[in-house]
């Protein structure tokens, strides 16, 4: 079976969540699988380092991104710092406001954790219109870093957030696509 067909079957639809007219993917079964988690890790590493680069730390977004991420970040032996929403990191923090269809959202970073020209990987668990990760992708860049790419579970083609991240980098990896 491939990663796709696993995918395929842990991956939860729910109609309707959290708002009428939403189908979510809910990536929460995944991690009941400890061996389809690895296999996660693994298939995003060398897809990314594939197509060529050395990352020196993945920036993971809350808080479905985290699971993965820390995951990725410990086979590579790298340092992963999180993106989080607003009010949830203690120390000082740089923070980047985006529109979302109703209202916008901020996303906080840490501020000095990213060292100056580190090479970073944005990653979280679904890409829909992309306005998360840019979000992320400009912290990053505030703080002195380079956005080495992008990595996702899933991808909500449609959405077409793979245009909007090109802007930052051409790098973008998903596992499944929608
Ligand atoms: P976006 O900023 O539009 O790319 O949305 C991506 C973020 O929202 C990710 O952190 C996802 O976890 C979450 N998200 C957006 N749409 C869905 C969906 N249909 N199912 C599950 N999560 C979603």
């Amino acid at each position: 079976m491939t990663i796709q067909d696993k995918l395929q079957q842990a991956i939860r639809n729910v109609p309707d969540f959290p708002k009428p007219g939403i189908q979510f993917k809910d990536i929460t079964p995944i991690f009941l699988d400890a061996k389809l988690c690895d296999e996660i890790a693994e298939n995003i590493i060398n897809n990314f380092l594939h197509n060529p680069g050395k990352i020196d730390a993945i920036c993971a977004i809350e808080s479905r991104g985290f699971f993965i991420g820390i995951l990725i970040a410990n086979k590579l032996q790298i340092p992963l710092f999180p993106v989080r929403k607003a009010g949830k990191l203690p120390a000082k923090t740089k923070s980047f406001t985006y529109e979302l269809e109703y209202g916008s959202a901020t996303l906080e970073v840490h501020t000095g954790v990213i060292k100056p020209g580190w090479n970073v990987m944005v990653h979280d668990d679904l890409l829909a219109t992309g306005g998360t990760a840019i979000a992320a992708a400009e912290l990053v860049k505030s703080e002195g870093g380079n956005v080495a790419g992008f990595s996702f579970v899933v991808e909500l083609g449609f959405l077409n957030g793979r245009e909007r991240l090109s802007k930052y980098s051409d790098k973008i990896v998903s596992i499944i696509q929608f």
